[in-house]
């Protein structure tokens, strides 16, 4: 009996390799397996339907651009290849797709809808750079930077610059500090910053970053093994954030000094009368 059961186990194996040899593993490059995982078809509609799903595995997608307008701040989309400049729709300007990295001296403004590195090593003067994304690695100077995305890598302190943008992220190596008050509507921190931060939608933390300081936002998330040591305001609507577009407008309000004087005309006109 046992003799009878072993005989066709071993028919079962033997029966198993003979198909695997029969069929070796990458006999054809061409078609071999591909590691995507799609979802199962629901029915099987006949035939091998493999040809389809590689060929939407190997579609792309052309690149689509966010673009601010440098010169009437009209926001717009731009799909495909870059050119060199791109054609503003409601103002008609060429704006420059150029992307700087600058390294060394540098005393000219710049505007581009493409990408301004400060690498290590620039010595900027009191230029104005306003560009689409704005990457800091080191120390800006004076510069006044305007841009969408502002993204901060290696030791930056910038102290000095004028920084104006909408979506702040400091990078896994980033380790900042600001002395001015940052307003934003995203910041993400991934690395180190201390600062004063007013963030319009939202402050993450990353797992193993730091923040320092204090934020006024209406969602802070922190992930697993954030590290915070701040003052905290969570407030629905978030802080009164001033658009990133350019101007700062901190100045606009009138001052209670401006109020208080206008009242006082006033009355006094009032009374001689
Ligand atoms: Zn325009």
């Amino acid at each position: 009996m046992a003799d009878g059961d072993r005989a066709k186990m071993i028919d079962g194996f033997a029966s198993v390799q003979a198909v695997r040899r029969r069929r070796p593993k990458g006999a054809d490059p061409k078609y071999a397996p591909t590691r995507t995982r799609l979802p199962a078809p629901r029915k099987p509609a006949g035939g091998a339907k493999a040809p389809p799903v590689a060929h939407a595995a190997r579609t792309a997608l052309p690149p689509r651009y966010d673009i601010l307008c440098y010169a009437c701040a009209y926001r717009f989309t731009h799909t495909g290849r870059m050119p060199e400049t791109v054609l503003c729709p409601k103002c008609r300007e060429a704006l420059q797709t150029k992307a700087y990295t600058l390294d060394g001296p540098w005393s000219e403004p710049i505007a581009t809808v493409g990408t301004v590195t400060v690498a290590v090593g620039a010595a900027l003067g009191a230029v104005r750079i306003v560009a689409s994304k704005v990457r800091i690695a080191a120390d800006p100077g004076e510069a006044e930077i305007v841009c969408q995305d502002l993204e901060l890598t290696g030791n930056a302190a910038p102290g000095l610059a004028r920084l104006s943008f909408r979506d702040l992220l400091v990078a896994p190596e980033g380790r900042c500090v600001f002395t001015q008050k940052l307003a934003c509507r995203k910041a993400a921190v991934l690395g180190r910053l201390k600062a004063r931060l007013e963030a319009e939608e939202s402050l993450t933390v990353g797992a193993g970053a730091t923040f320092q300081g204090e934020a006024r936002t209406p969602r802070l998330i922190l992930e697993d093994g954030a590290r915070l040591s701040a003052r905290l305001a969570i407030v629905p609507g978030g802080g009164a954030v001033e658009k990133p577009a350019g101007k700062p407008d901190g100045e606009k309000r009138p001052t209670p000094a401006r109020r208080a004087r206008g009242g006082r005309g006033k009355k006094k006109v009032a009374g001689d009368q």
